[in-house]
């Protein structure tokens, strides 16, 4: 989903791989954590959608990226990775576990739309693709031949 929207702001091709890395950097992180523990799964499921899935992170790391201190690749590149990040919480937000209302706090947030890996999760990506795909002409998912 990140992809679609950076693509439909007309992102470049690394900022667009950015913005993959960052699509999964917040589950990334916390399986990283969990690593180094010696029950990694219980591990990962106590720290999964914790702090690292609290979208003031990557806004605040967007709002880094608009200010212009590193450069146009950098920046457009911090960017993609801010708003991949980004778009995973805000679809775990529809998810009944949801993510924290803050970055360290035990209260969460949930628009309990649907529970992760259900058919309801699955529909609502693929609304969302046809949607995309309908709002940005239907060759928008193809790749454009340059002639
Ligand atoms: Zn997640």
């Amino acid at each position: 989903m990140a992809l679609m929207g950076l693509y439909a702001l007309g992102a470049s091709l690394p900022a667009l791989c950015a913005g993959w890395a960052g699509s999964i950097a917040p589950d990334a992180l916390d399986r990283r954590l969990a690593g180094r523990a010696f029950f990694r799964q219980r591990a990962f499921n106590k720290l999964h959608r914790g702090a690292s899935h609290w979208p003031g992170w990557w806004l605040l790391g967007w709002a880094a990226s608009q200010a212009g201190l590193l450069g146009p690749l950098p920046d457009s590149m911090a960017g993609g990775f801010a708003l991949g990040a980004l778009s995973h919480t805000l679809l775990d937000l529809c998810t009944t576990r949801g993510i924290p209302l803050l970055p360290f706090g035990k209260k969460r947030a949930s628009l309990r739309i649907c529970a992760t890996g259900s058919f309801a999760e699955y529909a609502i990506l693929a609304m969302t693709i046809i949607v995309f795909w309908l709002a940005m002409g239907r060759n928008a998912l193809l790749p454009q031949l340059q002639v």
